[in-house]
């Protein structure tokens, strides 16, 4: 599909997940075409994406440059596929590709480090070997490559007549970033930004020290971009970008409520407060996917890191376990 001239939506089936699809961006200029993110390494999303570009008349070889908005297997998977396909060059920041090597090689030293990280968050043992394990079923999505070229933020890129100036916005990934392009007033908000999808914003052993700070901040830098169209990694294109910032942000807010409601009686450990928060996965806290849990677990740290931040809220440790609690007034 094209969305505006010399920009074209592939839509990547995701087998087997509530986000059913990755739009991947192919942004065509006269010496070869950029390609926004890839899809996860299956058959069939490698078909799709090559049934796509031969419809328009290309190949792999017709890519000269791919830019990865984060490492996520969805976002990242097939790279190595096309990469052995084609000379293609590779881009992602660099905080992305330092994940790359304890996520997708060697990876059981960070799976023991999730798992002592998720008991010291009052995660009972029967819970926390399925949780410590949840994210490894995704490995075999991912083929590995390395890039060519790292990118920081404040890069621009030269794609025939677009110039895409890229901007890093860590939270929902270290080094997440989003392409802008000023004169036609896109911007291309990976999973930074999605239309009705709040992203998740995990605290973990990897997201430095206040992913939720980051990536609110993240989002009031993009809120006064002249845009008019944004071009998300999952869902469909969608306008009022300022909107959506204050919506995403008015729901953070509600949360924090929700949170501090929580421990307004007394410490809790952050597993404690995930179980008693509302999750809209249409399931009952016991039943939730491992992988979902460790989210929302994940998440529910973030917040309560933010808070600490403020000074609102501050933690103890008693036997291997950390406690947060409101800070006196
Ligand atoms: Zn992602
Ligand atoms: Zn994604």
């Amino acid at each position: 599909m094209e969305i505006v001239p010399g920009v074209h939506q592939f839509k990547i089936p995701i087998p087997d997940n509530p986000l059913g699809h990755l739009n991947s961006y192919l942004i065509q200029g006269d010496k070869g075409c950029l390609l926004v993110d890839t899809g996860w390494n299956t058959d069939e999303a490698f078909l799709e994406l090559e049934g796509q570009l031969r419809a328009l008349g290309l190949w792999f070889r017709d890519i000269s440059m791919i830019l990865i908005t984060h490492v996520h297997p969805d976002h990242y998977g097939l790279a190595g596929r096309i990469k052995q396909n084609a000379p293609t060059r590779f881009a992602f920041h660099l905080w992305e590709k330092a994940l790359i090597e304890s996520r997708y090689i060697h990876f059981s030293e960070l799976e023991a480090k999730i798992g002592r990280f998720l008991r010291s968050h009052g995660v009972p043992e029967e819970t926390a070997d399925p949780l410590q394990r949840a994210s490894l079923p995704a490995l075999e999505f991912v083929t590995v490559a390395w890039p060519d070229e790292v990118l920081y933020g404040g890069e621009t890129i030269n794609i025939g007549e677009f110039q895409l100036e890229v901007i890093w916005t860590p939270g929902h990934s270290p080094g997440h970033l989003c392409l802008y392009e000023p004169s036609k007033r896109l911007l291309f908000s990976g999973d930074h930004i999605l239309p009705s999808i709040t992203p998740n914003v995990s605290y973990h052993l990897q997201s430095g020290s206040n992913p939720l700070g980051d990536y609110v901040n993240a989002l009031q830098q993009l809120k006064r971009l002249p845009v008019d169209l944004v071009l998300p990694a999952h869902e469909e294109v969608f306008q009022n970008v300022e909107g959506r910032i204050e919506a995403i942000i008015r729901h953070h807010d509600d949360r924090k409520r929700q949170i501090l409601g929580l421990i307004a009686g007394g410490p809790k450990p952050a597993y404690q407060i995930a179980q008693e928060l509302p999750w809209n996965v249409g399931d009952r806290w016991t039943r939730l996917d491992p992988l979902v849990k460790r989210f929302a677990v994940m998440e529910t740290i973030a917040h309560l890191e933010l808070f600490r931040m403020e000074a609102q809220v501050r933690r103890f440790t008693e036997k291997g376990i950390i406690y947060y609690e409101m800070s006196s007034p």
